[in-house]
């Protein structure tokens, strides 16, 4: 997400510093999945149609991504196929390739939710794990989460009004003063920051105050695994229960991934993601004996309303946030980032309203006495 915001901030001609205690991609972002799924289409929204219209988007920003840098970021809209393993998941499928016909549309592109028989590639999902038939989906698409988090990088390096400070967390935000704090000692004044350290941006948020009754996210964990696989990189990512097969360019493919509330080792990886990779192996003949060359776990933020939080803090409007994306970053950081540049520059954020730091901030207690 910050990555992004640095990227709008640095086209937008703002002095910008990018800081990372880490260094680029050292958080969430620098994992292995990458799968970009849309929404369901039924019971549409305006949620739903921003979610849409960021996937559609980010093609063309990702283009113009690796135009700059003549780096990939391993996307590509491969589609996705469902497989329906009971009759009754065919005819609410069915219903759903419909809602697909209105919904998936823009003025010049329409994409669909096609319920078929059996899957167009042989030898990639198993086919008795569709006994209903499955789903194929032409919106879905995947990067390659270091693709892009490279390729932004590069990018950055190309604006004279772009620094980046790395090796030093930033220990308090003090609001009154414009000044960040550094775990050095250090310190810096800003005129405008946008808080986009992942899930440690809800502890920076909710050190601001006022006191809230509930934490204004939590870090959820994920685990994920890299194979090496002689497969056509631009086969269709597989969903089920849970379960993401996604073929990458170079022979690799990813498989994810847990969802995890409480653990005691955030960033190591175990017997859960053994389990992942054997259902894996047995959906995709193709992974049957392909090695594991990767294992990686991380942390997505999750924000108390679930939604993504963008936008500035109500008692200190140069403070925006840019987290919360959760399991759904990759396709809507480049928009988020863009809304929460809008703010700094003093534009309104096109967002949903339940997106808005403001929202969250209510859901979590803040006018609570
Ligand atoms: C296993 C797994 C699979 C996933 N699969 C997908 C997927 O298929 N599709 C999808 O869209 N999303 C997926 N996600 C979610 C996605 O990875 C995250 O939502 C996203 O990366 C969050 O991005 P972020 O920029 O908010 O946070 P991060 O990527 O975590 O970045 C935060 C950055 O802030 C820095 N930082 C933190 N604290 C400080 C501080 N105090 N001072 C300075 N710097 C600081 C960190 O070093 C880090 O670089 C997955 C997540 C996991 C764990």
């Amino acid at each position: 997400m910050g990555l992004w915001a640095a990227f709008e901030a640095g086209k937008s001609g703002l002095k910008t510093m990018l800081i990372d205690v880490k260094g680029a991609g050292a958080g969430a972002s620098g994992g292995l999945l990458g799968a970009l799924m849309p929404h369901m289409p039924d019971r549409w929204s305006a949620k739903k149609q921003f979610q849409f219209d960021a996937l559609v988007s980010l093609e063309a920003r990702i283009a113009e991504l690796e135009a700059i840098t003549g780096l990939s970021a391993g996307y590509r809209r491969s589609g996705r196929l469902i497989p329906l393993p009971k009759p009754h998941l065919r005819d609410i499928a069915l219903r759903h390739q419909a809602d697909a016909e209105t919904a998936w549309k823009t003025p010049t592109r329409a994409f669909h939710w096609n319920v078929i028989d059996a899957p167009q590639v042989a030898g990639w999902v198993r086919v008795e794990a569709g006994a209903a038939g499955f789903v194929h989906d032409t919106l879905a698409a995947r990067i390659f989460p270091r693709g892009l988090v490279a390729a932004l990088a590069a990018a950055l390096a190309t604006f004279p009004n772009l620094a980046f400070r790395k090796g030093e967390g930033v220990s308090a935000i003090d609001a009154a003063r414009k000044r960040l704090h550094f775990t050095s000692g250090d310190s810096l004044s800003y005129g405008a920051c946008i808080v986009a350290a992942g899930v440690s941006a809800f502890q920076l948020l909710e050190a601001l105050g006022p006191a809230l009754q509930k934490p204004l996210g939590q870090p959820v964990k994920g685990q994920a695994a890299l194979l090496a696989a002689d497969v056509d990189p631009g086969l269709p990512v597989i969903f089920l229960d849970g379960l993401y097969v996604v073929a990458h360019e170079g022979g690799h493919v990813a498989i994810g991934s847990t969802s995890e509330n409480s653990f005691a080792e955030p960033f190591s990886t175990d017997a859960q993601l053994d389990g992942l990779v054997a259902a894996a192996r047995d959906l995709v003949p193709a992974l049957a004996d392909a090695p594991v060359v990767e294992r990686w776990a991380g942390l997505r933020p999750k924000a108390i309303d679930r939604d993504p939080m963008v936008g500035p803090h109500p008692d200190h409007p140069g403070i925006v946030a840019l987290t919360g994306g959760f399991k759904i970053s990759f396709g809507l950081a480049h928009v988020l980032a863009r809304a929460a540049v809008d703010a700094i520059e003093g534009r309104a954020m096109d967002v949903p309203p339940g997106f808005t730091l403001e929202s969250h901030l209510a859901v979590a207690g803040r006018n609570a006495p």
